[in-house]
This record gives C-alpha cells, sequence and structure tokens, in this order.
C-alpha cells in the first residue's frame, strides 16, 4: 500500500515537490498516509550530504553543539582536499621543492650529483599517508558521534526533504549540501580523442612520472601541476588560449607567473587551443591550432600524459534537487544567500557546490558559522566572504589577498588607489646560479592609505601571507605596515619598508 501511495504522489524524478504538495491538498486524506512513510526514515537534526572538508566540519561543529548529525558520502571520507587535491598536490610540490634546490646544492658546497628520484616512492608514501588521513577522519566522526553513512545521497519525492542512500531513507530538520565539484574536461564531440586525457584527479593515479606532459589550461591547478611535473623532470608543455596564466589575479602576478613558468623550462603555447588527440605507438600526438597574427596547426608528438585543467564543475547532478525546487544558477552551482540558505527552507549548501570562493578553508568557515547559526542560536553567524587569502604553489609560490589593483581602481577610481611595488633577488640566490624573482605589490585606497590588497610571488611568500591577512583584514593601513619594525634578513621586511 505504501509502495503504491509513493508511486502516486512521486511518479517520475522529474514529478516536482510543488505537484505533490497540490495533490495533498487536493485528497488530504494521503498527508496522513504519506507523513507515515516519511517517518519510516531516519531523523536527524543535521543530515549532511558529501563527507569533504564543508561536511565534516558542519557535522562534527554541529555534533559539538549538541545536534544529532549525519554524514553521507559516496566515495572517501576526506573529500577533494584530502584524497585528490590540497593535500596530495602539497606532498608532490614539497617534492618539486627538494628538486629545485638539488640545482642549488652545488652552490651551497654540498656534493649531490647522482641523486636519483623514484615517484613510485613517493606516491606509495604518499597514499599511504592519505588513507591515514581517510582513517583520521572517520575516527572523528566516531568520536563527535556522528553517523557517518557511505554511498551516494539523492533526494526522493517525499513532501518532506528526505534523502535516500542505498534504499534506505533519511530526514533531518535541517539538510546541508556539501558535494563540492569535480573536474572537468572537453569531450570527444568537442576535442576528437579528448577522453585520452586524464584530470587532475588522474594526474594523483599517475604510476610513474611521464617523460613528456602537456597541459591545457590557465587557471591554478594547471599552473601547480605544470610545475610540479616539470620541475620533477617531465619535459613539460602549457596550452592555453591567451597569453597569461592566472588571468583573475593581480594584472601584475599574472604577467610575472607567466614568466617565471617559461624561465623555469615550461613550454607555453599562447593563443592555443588542442584541435585533436591520437593515439600513436609513441604515444599521443596532438594537433594544436595556435591564433596568432595568422592561424597555424601544429603537433605534439610522443605525449605519454595529456592533463585537462580547465575547470570544474559542480556536483548536483545525481541528487536529484528538482524535487527539492532549489535555485541554481547557469553552471549547476546552488544558489544560497550570505546565510548559507538555499531558496527551500531548512535546506541549505556550503562550499564548492556554491561556486564561490573555492577553497578549503572557506568551506570549513561557512559550514562551522552555519552549524552556530543553527544549533546555538547565534541568528547572525555567518561568514564574510571579503579578503579570503588564497597561495598558488607555483614556483615560486604566489601569495594574494584582497583586491587587485584593477578592482581597486575599479571600485575606488583611480585618484583614490595608491600602489606600492618592489621587486627583488632574494637573498638565497646570492649563492646560486639559478635565480627567481620575488615580487610584491600592495594596494592602498584613499587618504588614510587603507591597505585592501597584497600580491606577492616569491621564495617564502606561501608561509608569509598568512599574518599580512590578519592585518589586512583588521583594517591596516600603509602607515600601520611602516610602523612595524622589520625582521631582517627575510624577503618579508620588504613589505613593511616600501616606499
Ligand atoms: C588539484 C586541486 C588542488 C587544490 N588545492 C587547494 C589548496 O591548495 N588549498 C585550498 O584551500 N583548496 C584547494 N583545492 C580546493 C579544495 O579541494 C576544495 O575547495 C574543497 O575540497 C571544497 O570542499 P567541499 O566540502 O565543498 O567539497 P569536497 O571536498 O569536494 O567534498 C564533497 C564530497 O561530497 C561527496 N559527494 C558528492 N556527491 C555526493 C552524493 N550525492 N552523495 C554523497 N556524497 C557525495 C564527494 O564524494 C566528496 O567527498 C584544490 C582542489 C583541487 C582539485
Amino acid at each position: 500500500m505504501a509502495k503504491i501511495i509513493h508511486l502516486f504522489l512521486s511518479p517520475s524524478p522529474s514529478w516536482s515537490s510543488t505537484r505533490t504538495q497540490q495533490l495533498l491538498l487536493l485528497f488530504p486524506g494521503l498527508r496522513t498516509l504519506h507523513r507515515g512513510m516519511a517517518s519510516q526514515a531516519t531523523r536527524y537534526d543535521l543530515l549532511v550530504i558529501g563527507g569533504g572538508s564543508g561536511g565534516l566540519a558542519g557535522a562534527r561543529r554541529a555534533a559539538e553543539l549538541g545536534a544529532r548529525a549525519a554524514v553521507v558520502e559516496s566515495h572517501k571520507l576526506g573529500g577533494t582536499c584530502v584524497n585528490v587535491g590540497c593535500v596530495p598536490k602539497k606532498v608532490m610540490w614539497n617534492a618539486a621543492v627538494h628538486a629545485e634546490y638539488l640545482h642549488d646544492h652545488k652552490d651551497y658546497g654540498f656534493d649531490a650529483d647522482n641523486v636519483a628520484f623514484n615517484w613510485e616512492t613517493l606516491k606509495a608514501k604518499r597514499d599511504a599517508y592519505i588513507s591515514h588521513l581517510n582513517h583520521i577522519y572517520r575516527n572523528n566522526l566516531d568520536k563527535a558521534k556522528v553517523q557517518a553513512i557511505q554511498g551516494l545521497a539523492t533526494f526522493t519525492d517525499d513532501p518532506e526533504p528526505t534523502v535516500e542512500v542505498e534504499g534506505k531513507k533519511y530526514t533531518a530538520s535541517h539538510i546541508l549540501i556539501a558535494t563540492g565539484g569535480r573536474p572537468t574536461m572537453m569531450s570527444d564531440d568537442e576535442v576528437p580523442g579528448a577522453s585520452l586525457g586524464i584530470t587532475s584527479d588522474g594526474f594523483f593515479e599517475l604510476e610513474s612520472l611521464p617523460k613528456r606532459t602537456v597541459i591545457v589550461g590557465a587557471g591554478y591547478i594547471a599552473v601547480e601541476m605544470a610545475g610540479i611535473l616539470s620541475t620533477l623532470g617531465s619535459k613539460t608543455s602549457l596550452i592555453i588560449r591567451q597569453t597569461g596564466v592566472l588571468r583573475n589575479f593581480d594584472s601584475t602576478i599574472s604577467a610575472n607567473c607567466t614568466k617565471e613558468l617559461q624561465k623555469s623550462g615550461i613550454d607555453l603555447w599562447k593563443n592555443s587551443q588542442v584541435k585533436s588527440v591520437r593515439k600513436t605507438e609513441r604515444g599521443l600526438e596532438l594537433t594544436i591550432i595556435t591564433k596568432d597574427s595568422e592561424e597555424k596547426l601544429s603537433t605534439i608528438e610522443d605525449v605519454d600524459c595529456l592533463l585537462w585543467a580547465i575547470g570544474r564543475v559542480p556536483n548536483t547532478s545525481g541528487l536529484n534537487l528538482e524535487a527539492m525546487d532549489l535555485e541554481m544558477d547557469e553552471r549547476g552551482h546552488i544558489v544560497v544567500d550570505e546565510f548559507q540558505n538555499t531558496t527551500r527552507p531548512g535546506i541549505y549548501a556550503v562550499g564548492d557546490v556554491c561556486g564561490k570562493a573555492l577553497l578549503t578553508p572557506v568551506a570549513i568557515a561557512a559550514a562551522r558559522k552555519l552549524a552556530h547559526r543553527l544549533f546555538e542560536a547565534k541568528k547572525d553567524s555567518k561568514l564574510d566572504y571579503s579578503c579570503i587569502p588564497t597561495v598558488v604553489f607555483s614556483h615560486p609560490p604566489i601569495g594574494t589577498v584582497g583586491l587587485t589593483e584593477e578592482e581597486a581602481v575599479r571600485l575606488r577610481g583611480k585618484e583614490n588607489v595608491k600602489i606600492y611595488k618592489t621587486s627583488f633577488t632574494p637573498m638565497y640566490h646570492a649563492m646560486t646560479t639559478r635565480k627567481t624573482q620575488c615580487l610584491m605589490k600592495l594596494v592602498c585606497v584613499g587618504k588614510e592609505e587603507k591597505v585592501v590588497g597584497l600580491h606577492m610571488q616569491g621564495l617564502g611568500c606561501d608561509e608569509m601571507l598568512q599574518g599580512f591577512a590578519v592585518a589586512i583584514k583588521m583594517g591596516a593601513t600603509k602607515a600601520d605596515f611602516d610602523m612595524t619594525v622589520a625582521i631582517h634578513p627575510t624577503s618579508s621586511e620588504e613589505l613593511v619598508t616600501l616606499r
């Protein structure tokens, strides 16, 4: 009987919950029967879909605040960051930094000839570390008494928002969608043979160091992976559609990073796109179309790794969100307000699935703020998305926070913006034949010269940024920077002595 009523009320995935509500209004008797069915679902205070950065943080904080919470995860706990993102990427970047420093060993008096690198050893250790983290995440959930549910979650057509996992139903007063995103790649229709390539997920599965790599993309993931592979010894080409990488960064950083990539030996193909990919006996053969003053076709042969790093899409397709009548943007991100509310009361979203500031600490902070709002009655608790610091693990690394020069000029007018800039060779390189530059830029606005942006690329800029980000978030002015005594000899001292 229950099955028949369910079928009647929820005949197909496209059957909207509004229509279900209309039916229930027409036949009130059905409501009691139907509610009975939804009550078969296991009930929580908070049900989180997605056990990644945002989901785990939100569920654990809610549990700490006394909520009965559960997390549904279809793959591995930890999500993108732990399994195929920040963490394994940083391990690889650390390895690449070793490789870079090897070039300097002689200059510092070490005999480092015949140093061999073994990708397999590194991968095995890295994978073991990630598995260890997966276990830690599971233990942390158990300790916090958060129920872990393994499987793919899909919304049902029940009138009360309900999620089904492996045939079992779950519901909650509050449901948080934290399903993140996944890398996208060209289809074989768009670029014949495109599927012979891999994405950043596949990068972490590589069993050996490719001899010849082609990376397509100009965003931070393309830049980071090109840097890692090239530094570790793979002959690497980077194909970009325009003339520079990191085009949404401050223009100085974009130009400098493009220059550093070329200086480090990466073969940069500007104004270029992959036209087709073909498998040959010696690897992949790529046809590249370059549109400079005139159009030119070229080939890159013997490629053993083609990596698409052309963007990410939100994980919303399998959730049956149509049943929930949630508003989504044209790219499939879930639309939320400043409190992470979706357009349906009782359903929230955080992290990459919302498409704003795709970073682990952002997902974590937004989820924790939400937990405090829902379970500690802190009604104003929400994440302030301004001044989010971020690092690109390029070679050398980039650190950036706040407005770019272009944004500041657009928002405040050119006459109200003052830029302080410097470029120098860090003292570390006084001994080395290999050189990298350090570039720093402060964006200040108004008479008081409030620092609204800091952009830098150079040795140590990754670790340098966090403390400066605190000062900028607090509203520091150029005079506050100047009042701070420098630490000598460091690169960071330049930031408090800019003129
Ligand atoms: C190569 C790479 C490098 C990165 N480097 C950095 C970095 O250095 N610093 C940084 O801050 N950020 C970095 N990021 C971004 C960071 O990983 C993400 O911003 C972060 O993981 C987003 O967290 P999230 O909770 O929104 O989603 P995720 O961490 O992606 O978690 C979503 C989870 O939901 C699960 N899921 C999806 N659909 C369902 C479903 N229907 N049912 C059940 N489970 C489901 C997924 O399996 C996944 O585990 C990197 C990303 C990549 C790809």
